[in-house]
C-alpha cells in the first residue's frame, strides 16, 4: 500500500542520489567488504548516505562536494563541533609522550577526578571503551552488589549496541533477566520493582527513543522505590551528561546509585565510564574486599585520557554547557511554532541541546506517543533538510554542538519552514 507521501520520497531519493555520484559509487564499494556498507547501522539511510570528506567548526563536506551545517553533532559525541583546539592540544602532547603504555599514568587520573569533583553522586569512576561498556560493567556490577538478577528498563529504550529495547533490537539483546516497564509511568514503579529487582537502567531523557524527556515525579518514584526495595537505581547519562555540569541529575535533584558516561565527555575521542557509591564501586578494589576485576586494553589509552582531561578542564565548564541548553531550549521552541502552525503532523520534543522532530501531532510524553508516527514523512522531511543543507539524524535527532551559533539556528529554522511548505504544496 502506498501513502501520500511515497511518490515524493521516491523522487526526493532521485534528487538525492543524481547528486551525489561519488558518495554512491563509494557506498558500492563499501558494501562488498561491509555488510550495508557501514560499521555502525545508524548512520545508513536511503538511498545510500553521503560520504564524508571533511569536517571543520559547524560545517560537514561530503565526497560530492555538498556542504551542510552539523546539526546532528556525531549524535551527542560532537558536542565540541569539529577542530577543538585545547582537545587536539592535549591529544598531540599526550602522543608526543608516546602510546600503548600498558601501565598506569597520570591522566587517567586527571580525567577521573575531573568526573568525580562534577558529578556528586559519582564517589569514584572507571574508564571503559563505549556506553556500550559503561552499561554493560554497570548492570554486572548491580547484579554483584544485590546478589540479584533481574533488571529493570524502559521499553523501547537504547542503552548500546547489545543493549537495545526496541523492537527488532532482541537478538543483538545481552542475555540478563530484563523485565520492561512504559517510561514515566509513575504507577508501574510499584507494581515492576520489587525485591527480586538488582537494577533499574533509565535515562533521565530517553534519547534515540525520541528525547522525551522524564518527569520529576517519574524519577523521584524510582528513586523512592529503589530505595524501599534495595535496588540500585542507575542513571545512564551517555547522552544527558551534557545538560549542566552536574548533568541530567543536577538539574533534577536525583541522584542514582550509578551513572554511566559517553560520548562528548572525553573531547569526542572513544569513551565509556561507570561511577557512583564508593561502597559499591569498592568491587573493583582487592584492598576493600573487591573480587571483580575489570579489563579493556584501551580504558586508559592515551589520547583519550589526555582529551577527557583537557575537555572538562579547558571547554566544558558550566556556563558553556547552560548556554548550549539554553540555545537548544530556544530552537526547540522555534520548531514547535514552525511546526504548529503546518497541517502536518509534526511535533519537537526534546531537553536542552538535544532533541528531536517527530511526525505525530505532540505533545509527546510517553513513547507511546509515537505510536502513529509516520516514517515516510519523517523521511521527507529529513531529505528536503538535507537539500537545504542541514544534516541531522535521519530519525529526526538534533544534538547541538558548541560550534552551532544562533545564525545557524536561524537557518534550521527557516530551512525546516520551507521543508514543511515543500511538502505541503
Ligand atoms: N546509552 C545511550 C543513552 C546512548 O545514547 C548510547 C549511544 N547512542 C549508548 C548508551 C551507547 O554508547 P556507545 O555508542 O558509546 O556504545
Amino acid at each position: 500500500m502506498t501513502g501520500p507521501y511515497d511518490d515524493r520520497l521516491a523522487a526526493a531519493h532521485d534528487r538525492y542520489a543524481a547528486k551525489r555520484p561519488r558518495s554512491r559509487e563509494l557506498f558500492e564499494r563499501a558494501r562488498t567488504v561491509m555488510p550495508g556498507g557501514s560499521t555502525r547501522s545508524v548512520l545508513d539511510f536511503p538511498p545510500f548516505p553521503f560520504r564524508v570528506a571533511s569536517a571543520a567548526g559547524s560545517r560537514i563536506t561530503d565526497v560530492d562536494g555538498h556542504e551542510y551545517v552539523d546539526f546532528l553533532g556525531d549524535y551527542s559525541a560532537g558536542l565540541l563541533g569539529h577542530d577543538p583546539g585545547p582537545v587536539e592540544s592535549a591529544v598531540k602532547a599526550a602522543l608526543d609522550r608516546g602510546w600503548s603504555y600498558g601501565g598506569v599514568h597520570t591522566d587517567e587520573i586527571r580525567f577521573a577526578e575531573a568526573v568525580v569533583e562534577r558529578f556528586p553522586s559519582i564517589d569514584q569512576v572507571r574508564f571503559t571503551n563505549s556506553g556500550t561498556e559503561a552499561n554493560l560493567m554497570a548492570l554486572q556490577l548491580a547484579r554483584h552488589h544485590t546478589g540479584r538478577d533481574r533488571i529493570v528498563v524502559m521499553d523501547v529504550a537504547y542503552h548500546g549496541g547489545l543493549l537495545y529495547f526496541g523492537h527488532g533490537g532482541e537478538a543483538l539483546l545481552a542475555p540478563f533477566d530484563f523485565t520492561r516497564m512504559t517510561f514515566n509511568d509513575v504507577d508501574g514503579v510499584a507494581t515492576t520493582i520489587d525485591d527480586t529487582v538488582a537494577a533499574v537502567l533509565v535515562e533521565p531523557m530517553m534519547g534515540a527513543a525520541g528525547c522525551i524527556e522524564a518527569t520529576p515525579p517519574f524519577l523521584t518514584a524510582l528513586r523512592r522505590r529503589c530505595d524501599e526495595v534495595g535496588a540500585l537505581l542507575i542513571f545512564d547519562e551517555v547522552m544527558t551528561s551534557r545538560m549542566s555540569a552536574g548533568g541530567a541529575q543536577a538539574r533534577s535533584g536525583v541522584h542514582p546509585d550509578l551513572t554511566t558516561l559517553g560520548k562528548y565527555l572525553a573531547g569526542g575521542m572513544t569513551f565509556g565510564a561507570f561511577g557512583g557509591r564508593a561502597d559499591v564501586m569498592a568491587a573493583f578494589d582487592p584492598e576493600r574486599g573487591g573480587t571483580m576485576t575489570h579489563g579493556g586494553t584501551f580504558n586508559n589509552n592515551v589520547v583519550t585520557m589526555a582529551a577527557g582531561a583537557a575537555a572538562m578542564s579547558e571547554l566544558l565548564d558550566g556556563a558553556t554547557l547552560d548556554a548550549l541548553f539554553a540555545r537548544g531550549v530556544s530552537l526547540r521552541e522555534r520548531i514547535g511554532e514552525v511546526a504548529a502552525a503546518s497541517e502536518l503532523p509534526v511535533c519537537a520534543s526534546g531537553m536542552g541541546s538535544l532533541m528531536t522532530i517527530h511526525t505525530v501531532d505532540g505533545p509527546v510524553t510517553s513513547p507511546n506517543d509515537l505510536a502513529g508516527t509516520d516514517p515516510v514523512l519523517k523521511e521527507l522531511i529529513f531529505h528536503e533538510l538535507l537539500d537545504r543543507g542541514i544534516y541531522l539524524a535521519a530519525r529526526g535527532y538534533v544534538a547541538l554542538s558548541t560550534a552551532i551559533t544562533d545564525d545557524h539556528c536561524d537557518r534550521f529554522v527557516d530551512a525546516l519552514q520551507d521543508s514543511l511548505d515543500a511538502v505541503t504544496t
